[in-house]
């Protein structure tokens, strides 16, 4: 079977990030799944047996003090140097704000095609096919490269399930990037979040409110649900406009791009700008008092109601549930 390299984050503070799952899942599906992680000298080991228990088959850890102090060059070097070792059919990234960068640089260094944002990739003979969902949602386009590595950065929580645990084998190699050039990183200051809930990107549960809420107070009702689901709490840009949220918490063209298993959208109509971020969850639940909202041309099961009566009816079921 063919290569299949899935560039895996590293945390400042050395953790996976969640990412991995996904890509190793996705690469197993098209071949053998080779990990590659860029990491600070000797600060490796521990994430080969975590890798293999996600899936990976080798783990590729290039060492490189740049991993740590520049902007994207050591991981570059690490994927490039990969990609000389193993002469994969694909390279796999997250669509985050790094990989982004990492996919675009490699693919410049390697002259190779990058596809993004692709919500599904699969193998297709000597092919790479990767699926896109374009135009606020409204069509799934497939794409393919006709010459080139093709560098795939997939949609957060586009793929489900796991690959198959194992024991990965390790290579260690020293990687020293060009750094002439690079961006450096001076310091790194992380943000303590201090929520219990899960991180909205790479959710599997979203419950988000829109303008429908009517006030930052009233808000807090669709953190109860959240709470109560145990998912993640999103918001409409008008909602975050409005100030009942931070802007981190803005789904959609201009906030952040979701796949959940489970969307569940209060008080929110619906807009193009909105569906763009969330019309790839696998189930999508409206709330809303308007049955005309173009939010119930998208969703799976919608209830025409208010949501400051229907939300703490849905929260007292799933309560008694529990019990
Ligand atoms: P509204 O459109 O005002 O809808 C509120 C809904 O709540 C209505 O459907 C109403 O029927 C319902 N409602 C009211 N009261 C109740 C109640 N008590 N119970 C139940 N339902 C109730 N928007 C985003 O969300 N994300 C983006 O990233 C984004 N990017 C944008 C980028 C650009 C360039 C532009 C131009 C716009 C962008 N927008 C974005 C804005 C987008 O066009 C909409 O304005 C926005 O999504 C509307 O938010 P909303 O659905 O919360 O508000």
């Amino acid at each position: 079977m063919s290569n299949i390299l899935a560039f895996i984050e590293v945390s400042t503070t050395g953790e996976i990030r969640g990412s991995a799952q996904m890509l190793l899942k996705a690469a197993a599906d098209m071949g053998t799944p080779v990990a590659v992680v860029a990491v600070a000298p000797g600060t490796g080991a521990g994430l080969v047996e975590q890798l293999g228990s996600l899936g990976a088959q080798q783990v590729y850890v290039a060492e490189t003090d740049a991993a740590t102090t520049t902007v994207a060059a050591g991981q570059v070097a690490a994927l490039e140097a990969a990609v000389a070792e193993f002469s994969p059919t694909a390279v796999l990234a997250a669509h985050s704000p790094d990989g982004r960068e990492i996919a675009g640089r490699l693919a410049v260094r390697t002259k190779g095609a990058l596809l993004v944002d692709a919500v599904g990739v699969k193998a297709d003979g000597d092919r790479v096919v990767a699926t896109h969902s374009v135009f606020g949602g409204a069509y799934t386009v497939e794409a393919t490269v006709e010459g080139g590595l093709p560098i795939v950065t997939l949609r957060l929580g586009a793929i489900d399930g796991q690959a198959p645990a194992g024991s990965a084998t390790a290579q260690t190699a020293q990687v020293t990037p060009d750094t002439s050039v690079a961006a450096t990183i001076d310091s790194v200051n992380d943000e303590t979040v201090t929520s219990t809930r899960p991180e909205l990107r790479g959710a599997q549960k979203i419950v988000s409110g829109g303008r429908g809420l009517g006030s930052k107070e009233n808000f807090v009702l669709v953190e109860q649900l959240a709470d109560a689901l145990g998912a993640a709490v999103g918001a409409s840009r008008a909602a975050v406009d409005a100030g009942y949220v931070p802007h981190s918490y803005q789904v959609g063209q201009t906030g952040i791009t979701v796949s959940p298993q489970l969307y569940i959208a209060l008080g929110i109509s619906g807009a193009i700008q909105h569906r763009a971020g969330m019309q790839t969850a696998k189930t999508i639940v409206a709330i809303n008092k308007d049955e005309d909202s173009p939010i119930f041309e998208i969703a799976d099961f919608g209830i025409v109601g208010d949501v400051f009566e229907v939300v703490p009816k849905v929260i007292e079921a799933i309560e008694a549930r529990g019990k």
